[in-house]
């Protein structure tokens, strides 16, 4: 376990080098531990709920690769499965008995959809859940919530404008203002605003979209009551729902936020733990609305290394594992021990912090006693806390993701052991964080 004076001299060593290579020296931006002190840890290897960087440095893991690991690392199934596919080749271009079997696995226990198509990213899966809709209703604008991360494609790169009902601005440069006009934004847990953009813009709404979960900017856990009002008002005005399931599929089970809600989207989007690690992504419907992507419609989505034979043998050995009976009970219990006992930590020392759980995700809430449910419910400056909390874990050895927006996860592969060492770690780091 690391100690309080732990080296990170080759992280930084190979951290300079990258910045030769990589604009900030990283493949995706998060990583770059710009909101959290200190630079990024470079990783050497992952093992159960560990993993170790180039320093040798070793930790107890609840980032968990951003939600893919739900069995932790280097899982022993896993890792077979795609051995033994190794042997076989790497990628044919041509259908195999996999994509089936994964398919098999996922349609079985899962009523929401009827057919699956599989991607490589989350993103691709939502971009292409969006090119459906769209082309399914043949209307072009969309809605999406403040706080809801949906990949980086254009449509979605946009962020709410000031006003009740907006058209969004984009939130990166290069997404044309064309694009961002077809987008609105508006804030979760507002059914006002949800009736005035259907009012506002009656019949020209293909899509709403949400997280079935918004969990990619804190953990915004909606009431199933306004889940239920945006299934009414999207099905009376002829738009779909599109529910991105892709940190919340197969994390709170195989029917994931669509049965936490009991509500049937138009449209689902998964990516994350369904290739056990690999990249795969996937989006599914009823057979109806799914006719319409080619080749047996005219929706067009391709993909040279969809359906990965390597990625799939990775998600069938995952899913195979999730599926058996007790797998998602054990797990959300263990979970909810765990942020229990922080929780009466909380309480006992009056510290202003909340912690936020469903499933086998928690996330820390700085600065607030709400039960937040927006995204302008989260007050920037409560992240200071974070980041000292971040940096006092990482020297006690809890790896935790680098931004204080992020939730954590708990794998399978975490045993009493690991919890009841990062429920110290946790305790003496909350403490540091509230020091003057
Ligand atoms: C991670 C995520 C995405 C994007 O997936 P990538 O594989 O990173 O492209 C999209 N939507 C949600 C809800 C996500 O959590």
């Amino acid at each position: 376990m690391a100690t309080k004076d732990i080296s990170r001299e080759k992280s930084a060593q190979l951290f300079e080098k990258a910045k030769n290579y990589f604009p900030g020296g990283v493949n995706s931006p998060v990583r770059a531990f710009k909101s959290v002190y200190g630079s990024p840890l470079f990783i050497e290897r992952g093992d159960g709920s560990r993993l170790w960087d180039a320093d040798n440095n070793e930790f107890i893991d609840f980032c968990c690769s951003w939600g893919p690991l739900i069995l932790g690392h280097n899982n022993p199934e896993i890792r077979e499965a795609v051995q033994a596919q190794l042997g076989k080749g790497l990628s044919f271009g041509a259908p195999t008995r996999l994509e089936n079997e994964l398919a098999d696995l996922i349609l079985t226990h899962n009523k929401y959809i009827e057919k699956i198509r599989f991607v490589s990213s989350g993103t691709e899966a939502v971009m292409s859940a969006i090119r459906l809709a769209r082309g399914y209703t043949n209307r072009s604008k969309i809605v999406k919530f403040e706080g809801c991360y949906h990949g980086h494609s254009d449509s979605l790169l946009v962020k709410a404008g000031s006003g009740l009902v907006t058209f969004g601005e984009t939130s990166s440069a290069g997404v044309p203002k064309a694009f961002a006009d077809e987008t609105i934004v508006i804030a979760l847990n507002d059914k006002e605003a949800l009736e005035k953009v259907f009012s506002d813009f009656k019949d020209q709404i293909a899509t709403v979209i949400i997280e079935g979960i918004p969990a990619n900017n804190g953990l915004l856990i909606q009431d199933k009551e306004y889940i239920q009002f945006l299934r009414k008002i999207t099905k009376d005005n002829g738009a779909l729902l599109i529910f991105d399931e892709v940190i919340t599929g197969f994390r709170l089970g195989f029917e994931g936020a669509a049965k936490y809600y009991d509500i049937q989207p138009d449209i689902l989007t998964y990516g994350k733990i369904i290739g056990g690690g690999m990249p795969v992504g996937a989006y599914g419907a009823s057979s109806e609305i799914m006719s319409n992507i080619s080749p047996d419609g005219n929706v067009y989505q391709a993909g040279t290394l969809s359906g990965n034979p390597v990625a799939m043998a990775a998600g069938i050995a995952a899913l195979r594992i999730l599926s058996q009976p007790g797998f998602y009970e054990k797990l959300e219990q263990t979970t909810q021990a765990f942020v229990n006992e922080i929780q009466s930590f909380i309480t006992e020392k009056q510290l202003d912090v909340k912690i936020f759980t469903v499933g086998s995700i928690f996330w820390f809430a700085f600065a607030t006693s709400e039960r937040i449910q927006r995204a302008d419910q989260i007050d920037p400056n409560s992240m200071l806390y974070y980041k000292k909390m971040h940096r006092e874990l990482l020297n006690r050895g809890i790896y935790f993701g680098p931004s204080g927006y992020e939730v954590g996860f708990i794998s399978a592969a975490h045993t009493e052991a690991d919890l009841a060492t990062a429920l110290a770690a946790i305790k003496d780091s909350l403490l540091i964080a509230f020091e003057a």
